[in-house]
C-alpha cells in the first residue's frame, strides 16, 4: 500500500524505534547478543515481557495456579537464536542475530510476526510471542504464540539485501517452521515481499507450501482482507465497547496515535461507521480538527510526500491545527487508538487521558502503571491481546484457504472476522462483569484457562 510505505518511510523506526543507517553500523559482529535484556524500553517503565507477566500474574493470582503449572506456561517453550551473515552492499560482511521464540505450542502450531529492526531483541521478541499466546487462546483459533526478528536495520537494506536476510534467517531456522509446526507473519518493516521469500526459501527443501507463512501476496495464496484486519479488528471493538456504553456512533471523537497500517485502517472504517477522527499522530508530528480529519484525504497527503505535521496548510485539511504528541493523548474525546509503539501510555501521561475507552491497536501500549490509572479513573481499556486480533484471525484464514487450497471474497472474509471478534468480546466481557475485572485481566483469563486445558488434554508434562 502505497501509503503505508510513504507513512513508514517518514517514521523513525517503521513505527518502532530509531534507525541505525547501514553505514554506521557501530560494529562488524554483534553475534551472539546478550540475552535477557531490553536494549529499548522507550517510554515502558519496564521492559515488554515485565509488561506481559505482570498482566499475565495478575491473572493467574486469580485463576489460583500453582507455581509449576505458572512456571510453565509464563516461559518460553523453545528460543532459537541464530547468526545471519549477510554481505551488505557498502559495508563488508555483517553478522547480524536471528530469534524465534516458540512461547506456547499447547493449542496448535505456533504463530506470530517476524520484525526486522536493528534493536530486535530476545526480551521485546519473548514478550510479542507470549502476547500472540493469550491473543490467539483469547479469540479461539486454533494456534499457540511465536514471534521472532533480526536485530538488522532494514529499512536502510536494499531489496538484494532484504532478500538475502530473508532467506538467510528461514535457511537456519527452517528446522522449527512448518504449517504444521509455526508459521510466521509479516511485522514491523518485513512485508507480504519478505513472506513470499520465506515461502520460497522453505518450498526449496519442503516442497511449494503456502501455508507456512501468512501475509503474503495475494497472488501467491495470501488472503484478501489481511491488510485491513487488524485495523478492521479494532473498528470491530470499539463497535461492541460503545454499545455497551451507550455510545452512539455519530457522537463518536476518535483520537489515533500512530498511523501506519492499523491506524490507518482503523481511521477509515471508523469513518465509515459515522465517527468522526478528531487527531491523528506519527512519528513527524500530531494534528488535531474539532471538525474531523478525512482519513482518505490525509492518507493522499502522505502519499504525495507530505508530512503529517504539514497538513494543516494542505487544501482541504478539514481546519486542523498541529499540535504537540503530549496534547494528542490529552485531547478531548470519546476513544483513544494508541496505534504506534509499546508504552506510549504511560504513568505520566495515562492521568490526562480524557478519552471514555482506549482500544489498543499497539502492542503493549499501555503500561501497568498507567493501565491502574486508567481503570481508577473508570477509562474503559479494551486491551491489546482482544482488540488488535483482527491479524491473526484473518492470518488464521488464510492458513485454512491455503490448506483448503481454495480462496474466499473479502466480504466472507470481512463477515467472518466480525463475528469472531465480537465472540471475543463478549466472552471477555462476560468474564469481566462475573468477576468485576477490568477487561485486561478478564482477557487474560480467557486466554490462560484455554491454554491450561488443552495442555493438560494433550497430556503435557508441567500441566498438572
Ligand atoms: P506501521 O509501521 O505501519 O505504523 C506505525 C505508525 O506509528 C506510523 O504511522 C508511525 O509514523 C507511527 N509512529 C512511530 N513512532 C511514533 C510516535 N513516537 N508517536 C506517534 N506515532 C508514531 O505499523 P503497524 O503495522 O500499523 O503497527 C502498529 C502497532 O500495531 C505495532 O505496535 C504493532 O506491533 C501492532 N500490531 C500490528 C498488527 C498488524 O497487523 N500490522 C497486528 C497486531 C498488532
Amino acid at each position: 500500500m502505497a501509503t503505508r510505505a510513504e507513512d513508514r518511510s517518514e517514521a523513525g523506526a517503521g513505527g518502532e524505534l530509531p534507525q541505525t543507517p547501514v553505514g554506521r553500523l557501530p560494529h562488524p559482529d554483534k553475534s551472539p547478543r546478550v540475552a535477557n535484556r531490553a536494549q529499548h524500553a522507550g517510554a515502558a517503565e519496564t521492559s515488554g515481557f515485565d509488561t506481559v507477566l505482570h498482566y499475565f500474574d495478575l491473572a493467574a493470582d486469580r485463576l489460583g495456579l500453582t507455581e509449576g503449572l505458572r512456571s510453565v506456561v509464563r516461559t518460553a517453550e523453545r528460543e532459537v537464536q541464530v547468526q545471519v551473515p549477510i554481505k551488505l552492499r557498502d559495508a563488508g560482511t555483517h553478522v547480524f542475530s536471528g530469534y524465534r521464540v516458540q512461547h506456547n505450542g499447547a493449542r496448535g502450531p505456533y504463530k506470530g510476526g517476524i520484525r526486522y529492526h536493528e534493536l530486535v531483541n530476545l526480551d521485546e521478541v519473548r514478550a510479542l510471542a507470549a502476547l500472540m499466546t493469550w491473543k490467539t487462546a483469547i479469540v479461539d483459533v486454533p494456534f499457540g504464540g511465536a514471534k521472532g526478528g533480526v536485530n538488522c536495520p532494514a529499512r536502510d537494506f536494499d531489496f538484494d539485501e532484504l532478500e538475502l536476510v530473508t532467506r538467510g534467517f528461514v535457511d537456519k531456522i527452517r528446522d522449527v517452521l512448518g504449517p504444521m509446526r509455526d508459521i510466521p507473519a509479516p511485522d514491523v518493516n518485513t512485508d507480504a515481499r519478505v513472506m513470499a521469500w520465506m515461502m520460497d526459501e522453505y518450498g526449496k527443501l519442503h516442497g511449494d507450501t503456502p501455508a507456512v507463512v501468512t501475509g503474503k501476496p495475494i497472488s501467491l495464496g495470501g488472503s484478501l482482507g489481511r491488510d485491513a484486519a487488524t485495523g478492521r479488528g479494532v473498528a470491530y471493538a470499539y463497535r461492541e465497547a460503545a454499545r455497551d456504553l451507550g455510545l452512539r456512533n455519530d457522537e463518536a471523537r476518535v483520537v489515533l496515535q500512530g498511523f501506519g497500517n492499523v491506524g490507518s485502517w482503523a481511521a477509515r472504517i471508523l469513518t465509515q461507521l459515522g465517527c468522526r477522527v478528531v487527531g491523528v499522530s506519527n512519528s513527524s508530528g500530531a494534528i488535531h480538527s474539532p471538525d474531523g480529519i478525512d482519513p482518505d484525504a490525509l492518507l493522499r497527503h502522505l502519499a504525495d510526500g507530505g508530512k503529517l505535521i504539514q497538513y494543516p496548510e494542505a487544501a482541504g485539511a478539514d481546519g486542523a491545527v498541529a499540535i504537540t504528541p503530549e496534547e494528542l493523548v490529552a485531547l478531548d474525546c470519546e476513544v483513544l487508538i494508541p496505534a504506534a509503539l509499546g508504552g506510549t501510555i504511560h504513568s505520566a501521561n495515562a492521568g490526562a487521558v480524557r478519552a471514555r475507552m482506549i482500544v489498543e491497536g499497539a502492542n503493549n501500549p499501555t503500561t501497568p502503571g498507567a493501565d491502574e490509572i486508567l481503570n481508577s479513573n473508570g477509562v474503559l481499556v479494551i486491551p491489546d491481546v482482544l482488540a488488535n486480533a483482527g491479524g491473526v484471525i484473518v492470518s488464521y484464514f488464510e492458513w485454512v484457504q491455503n490448506l483448503q487450497h481454495f480462496s474466499w471474497d473479502e466480504r466472507e472474509v470481512n463477515f467472518r472476522l466480525g463475528n469472531r471478534m465480537r465472540r471475543a468480546y463478549r466472552q471477555v466481557r462476560e468474564r469481566a462483569r462475573d468477576g468485576n475485572v477490568p477487561l485486561r485481566v478478564a482477557a487474560y483469563e480467557v486466554g490462560i484457562e484455554r491454554v491450561v486445558e488443552a495442555g493438560r488434554l494433550r497430556g503435557h508434562r508441567g500441566y498438572g
